[in-house]
């Protein structure tokens, strides 16, 4: 008897200190969401999350196993604590901040807003109710990334370029300093706090076409180009040029892929962050990374928008 009360209790208490999870829109990074939780990383922070169902405005059968379940019933459970925000981006802010209301913890997948003003109200709205906001930024995990850091590192940057080509972009995505915050958030990371000294937009809406040109500068006033140029049939790929005092980088480095995917790795430093494991040092900095990077593209699409309407 005494046996058997041991064993419910003890079952009890393994429940109760898992992150209970429902994930929101089933396009590509919401399948990978539900992927990754149903098979976390073995022995890491990510086994304490499992996924409990997922919401869709379709009505889709199950998937990988999972069912859909109602917002309201995924606000109201008790046993669901964290939301994973996958929709496409003009979508971020409802769901983010009605998870929030309920106290519940989110994972957004990049941009968490379109508005630099909004992620603040976000992240402090995450604060009040003592709950962890992250945004997903899986291109900082990448192997080649890792790797054009670590060349970086140590060289003063004379001048940078950076061309993005994909496309072309979905309806919801957003204006392309928002959409193409990836690459924004690698100058960052790279190269530190920018400023935007100009930019400018080219579209040709009938033939799904935009190229956003933004000019940065980084706190030593050295220059940034950066551009994001979406149309069908351009193949996504990335150019960089960086010119160092010591030398030039024309080409990501090659790098070996590492066995752990980058949503998986990103699942980890979320589960961490659940479970208290992040260094606040860490949490900040991230935090200031993020809305830094946020208010570069409110800046530039600012400044697009304006030379777009002198232009007309
Ligand atoms: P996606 O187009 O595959 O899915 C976007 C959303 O659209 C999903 O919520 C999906 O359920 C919904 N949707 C699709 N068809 C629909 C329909 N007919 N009716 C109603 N809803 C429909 O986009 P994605 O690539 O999964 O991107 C989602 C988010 O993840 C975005 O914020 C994106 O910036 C971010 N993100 C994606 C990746 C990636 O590798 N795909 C990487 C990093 C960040």
């Amino acid at each position: 008897m005494q046996s058997a009360q041991l064993i419910s209790s003890d079952s009890v208490s393994l429940q109760s200190d898992m992150f209970g999870s429902v994930v929101v829109g089933i396009g590509t990074a919401g399948f990978v969401r539900v992927r990754d939780m149903l098979a976390p990383l073995p022995s890491s922070a990510a086994e304490k999350l499992s996924v409990k169902g997922f919401i869709s405005r379709r009505i889709l059968e199950e998937q990988q196993g999972v069912k859909q379940i109602t917002v309201e019933d995924a606000l109201s459970r008790d046993d669901i604590k964290v939301a994973f925000v996958c929709t496409e981006n003009a979508a971020h802010e409802e769901n983010i901040r009605m998870f929030l209301e309920a106290g519940k913890h989110v994972c957004v997948e990049y941009p968490m807003a379109m508005t630099h003003k909004t992620a603040v109200e976000l992240w402090d709205l995450a604060q009040e109710k003592g709950v962890v906001l992250h945004e997903e930024h899986i291109e900082l995990l990448t192997a080649d990334f890792k790797q054009l850091k670590k060349d970086v590192a140590g060289k003063r940057l004379e001048e940078g370029f950076l061309h993005f080509t994909g496309g072309p972009l979905k309806p919801g995505f957003g204006f392309p300093a928002f959409s193409g915050i990836a690459r924004l958030t690698w100058l960052v990371d790279l190269f530190g706090e920018l400023s935007v000294t100009a930019a400018s937009m080219e579209e040709d809406q009938q033939n799904k076409y935009m190229k956003m040109t933004a000019q940065l500068i980084t706190k030593e006033q050295k220059p940034l180009t950066w551009i994001e140029e979406w149309a069908p049939g351009l193949s996504r790929a990335k150019d960089i040029n960086f010119r160092f005092d010591s030398c030039t980088i024309t080409q990501l480095p090659p790098a070996t892929r590492e066995p752990v995917g980058i949503f998986m790795q990103d699942l980890v430093l979320f589960s961490q962050k659940l479970l208290g494991q992040v260094p606040r040092d860490q949490l900040h900095a991230e935090r200031r990374r993020v809305l830094h990077c946020l208010e570069l593209a409110d800046r530039i699409q600012q400044l697009s928008l304006q030379g777009s309407a002198q232009d007309t």
